[in-house]
């Protein structure tokens, strides 16, 4: 991770940003925030009660809460919130919300101009508001070049009728996109274009559409043919900046990460440990975790598990793990410093969800990975990394504990994981290139600030 520098200027520029309230989020629209502030911009955050971001960790931002500030209001309940993707509310309301927010803002702002509203993606809504107060949006993706593509193609997928194909059909190619079977289709979770997790993502993608920039967690490099696509496809400017080569998010973190992790790997061999996380939201049932447990105790390897509270369906933690059955070589963890662990010698290769985040921060790091993914576009993510990028195992069948071990040896002991070890070496080394003087991510961050600079409002 390179050290950012602020660039010494007077602050007469402010940018409004609003995360969306999940820590997969939460943590790229941050390190965002640390990059423009770097760059000379004033920081406003909004955000939601539920999830707010660790506000006493930037004195430098200033941060205003909406949306979910009524505590009567059961449509902001906790557990709404988190049902978001099949419930999401937040439209007329949420826009309405917003833009009294804003006009306040506006109004207060005398001595700095508002440059631009920076959303998350998944808050569609925002557009109109920013269109009827003539404030440019900008959109954070937080997912990858190519899972927007294929999101992009939902209705035309429903329309060949993907979404509702039985089991028999699991393993077969989509023709309109070689790389994926029907079963990484499936996983996304949607059953047609009418599901509300569809209109949300539909909604999602339309309103990108219209924005006055994307801006990707990501890197030329890594997606190349997918952003020519995305540029095809979107009308608008895209800028890829791989935050983790530039920041941690450990500022951003919801938990208090374990940081004893490190001294515990400074004991291992290098390049001897497993590093197992399934994200800040997957769960799993007691079958899949004991099969999990199994697998990991059976590859003989040394693994440092996070296994966050909540993560067993119908259990606080580890109550239903045998007593010592994990042995020596596991040290399990309720959240860890994900990066500096993934930056870790000791560490051999990454067992993870395939989030967005969680498959960049492994490939900047340069670690191996073995790839489970759950739902929304961890499927996409995964496929890509095994089988575009050949960076990773890909775990297809659930999780059985032969299948687990099999894995683990084969990225941890056999020829095939120094392979993947060293295409993956690869990509991190064309990462860092990009960060240089002249590379296709300092190029990015460069033409995003003077872009934004030139917003006029
Ligand atoms: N993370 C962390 N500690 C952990 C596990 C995860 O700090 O023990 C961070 C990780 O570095 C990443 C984020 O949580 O930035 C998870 O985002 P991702 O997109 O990978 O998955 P999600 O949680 O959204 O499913």
């Amino acid at each position: 991770m390179e050290n950012q520098q602020e660039t010494l200027v007077s602050r007469n520029r402010r940018i409004i940003l609003f995360p969306f309230p999940f820590q997969g989020h939460i943590n790229p629209m941050l390190q965002l925030a640390n990059l423009l502030y770097s760059k000379g911009f004033s920081i406003t955050i909004l955000h939601t009660n539920f999830n707010t971001p660790k506000i006493s960790n930037y004195p430098h931002f200033t941060f205003i809460s909406i949306l979910d500030n009524d505590p009567e209001d059961e449509r902001f309940s906790k557990s709404s919130l988190i049902n978001f993707a099949p419930n999401f509310i937040f439209k007329q309301d949420g826009a309405d919300v917003l833009r009294k927010e804003l006009e306040l803002l506006l109004a207060l702002e005398k001595d700095e101009l508002v440059s631009c509203l920076i959303t998350d993606a998944f808050w569609h809504f925002t557009q109109s508001v920013a269109d009827s107060l003539n404030l440019p949006r900008l959109v954070l993706r937080t997912s990858s070049l190519y899972s927007t593509i294929i999101f992009s193609s939902i209705p035309l997928l429903d329309d060949r009728g993907y979404f509702t194909l039985d089991d028999s059909h699991l393993e077969e190619q989509v023709s309109e996109f070689p790389l994926l079977k029907v079963k990484d289709i499936l996983k996304i979770g949607i059953k047609s274009d009418k599901d509300p997790y569809a209109e949300l993502l539909s909604e999602m993608i339309k309103q990108t559409k219209a924005s006055s920039g994307i801006i990707w967690n990501s890197f030329k490099e890594l997606e190349e043919t997918e952003l020519e696509r995305v540029q095809h496809d979107f009308p608008v400017q895209s800028f890829l900046i791989p935050f983790p080569k530039y920041l941690t998010s450990s500022s951003s973190s919801l938990l208090d990460q374990d940081q004893t992790v490190i001294h515990w790997l400074d004991q291992q061999s290098t390049e001897s440990v497993l590093y197992v996380s399934f994200g800040s939201i997957s769960q799993v049932d007691e079958k899949e975790f004991l099969e999990i447990a199994h697998g990991l105790v059976n590859s003989k390897q040394p693994f440092l598990w996070v296994v966050r509270p909540g993560f067993v369906k119908g259990s606080t933690w580890l109550e239903s793990l045998p007593d010592e059955f994990l042995g020596e070589k596991g040290r399990v963890v309720k959240w860890a410093p994900q990066q500096e662990v993934l930056a870790h010698e000791a560490t051999g290769a990454f067992w993870t969800h395939s989030g967005w985040n969680s498959t960049l921060e492994s490939v900047c790091e340069s670690v191996a990975m073995i790839c489970s993914p759950f739902r929304g576009d961890q499927s996409l993510d995964a496929r890509y990394m095994s089988d575009v990028l050949r960076v990773g195992v890909y775990l297809e069948n659930g999780f059985e504990r032969g299948e687990i071990s099999s894995a683990i040896k084969r990225v941890m002991v056999d020829e095939e994981g120094k392979e993947i070890r060293e295409r993956v070496r690869v990509l991190k080394q064309k990462a860092d290139v990009s960060l240089m003087k002249g590379g296709s991510s300092n190029e990015s961050m460069e033409s995003l600030v003077d872009y934004i600079s030139s917003l006029q409002v």
